[in-house]
């Protein structure tokens, strides 16, 4: 290994995704900031196969200043891998997790690492949400509510991937080999004692949200169904359900025919139920599948990513972590 410091008491990662609007008023903020937290740290970047001049920027950052690390993505592997990576790579006691886009203001992180002397092993930054658009807002708190009744880990809302990690925690972490992660989970999942700071909602620094809404709600089934098989319990009950309405409902057809005579029972129903079952059929074959497809992405034990370059040089280059 090249770098001048291979061994560092506070690590921090940053995954990367066309940050280039953003990284060098990062790194002039860590270079700040990171001194008053452990004088030995270092920084990982994380290049998750962004498509603007990251990388470039990644390179003349770490050759300008050792202490900040990068690794590149052999493309975009999406915010999970590119912390995985991360947290892989990093060599500290203490590992920190932070955005690019400076909206997890680095100063926090003077109040966050303190606490694990205390014997905490994870310190969360909790955001408060105040910037965000109200219709966000209101989707987010009915996601976590429905979250928490459905799954077994309990997720908060403003809680993040903002978090300082000790070894312990970051070896657990790395251990979950899934391929689908879905961290916010995975961080409930892992245990250990878990401190919360609080802090205000800030704007990006620069550059542009990954996140769409369609993203959202993909990201939020995700949640749902990485955690367990309760989704799949309720399409049993969803199902019963129907076909016990839809029993009593041709009970009644038949007694109202043989006892009225009234034989003629409506084309609208006919085509109702038809329709109405064939949705609900494919709702509960659309859940199944997600499981389905969840297997056949475990099974077939890909790594989670592929790393073309770092200033660790090729010597250092790991594929992937297990
Ligand atoms: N990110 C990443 N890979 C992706 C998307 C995002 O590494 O495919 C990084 C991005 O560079 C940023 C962080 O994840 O550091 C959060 O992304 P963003 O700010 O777009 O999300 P938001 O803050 O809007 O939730
Ligand atoms: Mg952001």
């Amino acid at each position: 290994m090249e770098s001048n410091e291979p061994t560092a008491r506070f690590s921090v990662v940053v995954p990367c995704y066309n940050e280039e609007a953003v990284v060098d008023h990062l790194v002039e903020v860590l270079t700040a900031v990171l001194p008053q937290v452990d004088e030995s740290f270092e920084v990982l970047l994380v290049d998750d196969g962004s498509s603007d001049g990251t990388l470039a920027a990644l390179r003349r950052i770490n050759e300008a200043d050792p202490r900040f690390r990068y690794f590149a993505l052999s493309r975009n592997f999406g915010k999970e891998a590119a912390m995985l990576a991360g947290l892989s790579q990093a060599r500290g006691d203490a590992v920190a997790i932070i955005d690019a886009d400076l909206q997890h203001p680095p100063t926090l992180l003077t109040e966050m690492v303190p606490l694990l002397e205390q014997g905490f092993d994870q310190v969360v930054a909790r955001r408060t949400r105040t910037g965000d658009a109200p219709v966000r807002t209101a989707f987010s708190r009915l996601y976590y509510k429905m979250f928490n009744r459905l799954v077994d880990v309990t997720l908060q809302d403003g809680e993040g991937d903002f978090r300082v990690l000790t070894r312990r925690a970051v070896r657990a972490l790395l251990a979950v080999g899934e391929y689908n992660r879905f961290s916010k989970g995975l961080f409930s999942w892992i245990g250990f004692d878990t401190a919360v700071v609080d802090y205000e909602n800030v704007a990006r620094a620069g550059g542009e949200t990954k996140w769409s809404m369609r993203s959202l709600l993909n990201y939020g089934i995700d949640g749902v169904v990485s955690f367990n098989s309760r989704p799949l319990r309720l399409a049993i009950w969803f199902g019963t359900f129907i076909s016990v309405i839809a029993f009593l409902y041709a009970f009644w057809v038949l007694g109202d025919a043989i006892i009225n005579g009234n034989d003629a029972a409506g084309y609208v129903t006919t085509i109702c139920t038809v329709v109405g079952f064939g949705g609900v059929q494919m709702i509960l074959l659309g859940v199944i599948g997600e499981y389905l497809g969840r297997i056949y992405l475990e099974s077939k034990k890909r790594p989670h990513f592929l790393l073309k370059e770092s200033s660790d040089g090729p010597s250092a280059t790991p594929v992937a972590v297990l």
